[in-house]
């Protein structure tokens, strides 16, 4: 039997019962279950002068690496050998950043502050929780590849195969390398705490909110001055806004690296007053529109329907969409009418 027939024979054929890792990808993000035991702080460590310093370039040399190295960051049958995202955006956010308490008001009092977040991992260790001004938030961007955008582009109903691999395996791989980066911290006896992969992360329906999670990855990326929000809500960043974002919480004093507009719609050609709306003609559900925006209730129930598609078409256990994130002005980089 030939290489590739083997490959297709290890093609999963029932995904719903099948595709563990996506099962319990899903039920990770929506009850926060499933993840593997947090890792414990060593609180016997004594530091090394052979130790590398954990400042803010440690934290960006070793998330390019993890993107550039990792044997996780690479696609499934039959995109095998692809890596599923290109080199990284990092910054960083002090952790009594004003804006971060304020989201509790501009999200919802459902999102946490980091200083919750590190209450629960330092109470889990036996130790006292940190000051806020001893933490520090680090987001990172990960750009989505040329392939997969251009494979969502030419789709006009349902997500493409790329993409909704991305969707999965690339958060699985997301999870995956943050958890070691928190693990290497922890041991080092730095706490550290990675929001979406402990029991507090549910994701559900909140009054006069709609569906969202306790912690906005994508929030915690305007933070950190790494790109502003366009009409379809995605973040428009220099490499665009087809990209998966994620963040984590440390007890380090990190500097934020980069400037953050005021304007949360900088990089948006239609609120800076340039017509454009491509986003909404990408949308097969209407769910954008020039007065209200994005729709989340409307586009959540596309998102929802699609795992049918993907379940059958694409044999994984997911759900996406990201057309309006391609084949637009935005989609991989800041609209060539705003950049200074
Ligand atoms: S496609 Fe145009 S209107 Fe839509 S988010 Fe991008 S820049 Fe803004
Ligand atoms: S992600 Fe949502 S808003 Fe964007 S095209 Fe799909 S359904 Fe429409």
């Amino acid at each position: 039997m030939g290489a590739r027939r083997k490959m297709e024979d290890r093609y999963r054929k029932f995904s719903f019962v099948t595709d563990i890792g996506g099962i319990k990808s899903a039920i990770g993000e929506m009850k926060g279950k499933g993840f593997p035991k947090q890792p414990l702080l060593n609180k016997d460590y004594s530091p090394s002068p052979n130790d590398p310093v954990l400042d803010e370039q440690w934290f960006v040399d070793t998330i390019k690496d993890k993107l550039a190295n990792h044997p996780d960051n690479s696609f499934e049958y039959p995109f095998f050998g692809e890596r599923i995202f290109d080199e990284p955006l990092v910054g960083f956010i002090r952790g009594d950043d004003p804006l971060l308490a304020e989201y509790k008001n501009i999200i919802g009092p459902h999102h946490f502050t980091p200083l919750e977040i590190m209450q629960w991992q330092a109470e889990n260790n036996g130790v006292p929780a940190p000051e806020a001004s001893d933490l520090s938030v680090v987001s990172f961007v990960m750009p989505i590849t040329r392939n997969t955008k251009d494979d969502n582009a030419a789709r006009t109903d349902w997500t493409s195969e790329r993409w909704a691999q991305t969707r999965l395996l690339g958060e699985i791989f997301s999870q995956t390398f943050v958890r070691e980066i928190i693990t290497h911290l922890m041991d080092k006896g730095v706490l550290a705490i990675a929001p979406d992969v402990t029991p507090m992360f549910n994701k559900k329906r909140y009054p006069n909110v709609g569906w969202a999670s306790p912690w906005s990855h994508r929030h915690m990326a305007y933070a950190a001055g790494l790109g502003t929000f366009g009409m379809h809500d995605f973040l428009i960043t220099e490499k665009g806004c087809s990209h998966r974002v994620g963040s984590f919480v440390v007890n380090l004093k990190l500097e934020p690296n980069r400037q953050r507009p005021d304007d949360i719609h900088a990089n948006c050609l239609q609120y800076q007053g340039v017509p454009c709306m491509k986003c909404k003609s990408r949308c097969p559900v209407d769910a954008i529109t020039e007065k209200d925006a994005h729709d989340k209730e409307k586009c959540y129930q596309r998102v929802a329907a699609s795992t049918k598609y993907c379940n059958k078409n694409y044999h994984i256990f997911i759900y996406g969409c990201g057309l309006c994130a391609t084949g637009t002005p935005c989609e991989s980089g800041i609209p060539v009418a705003l950049q200074k």
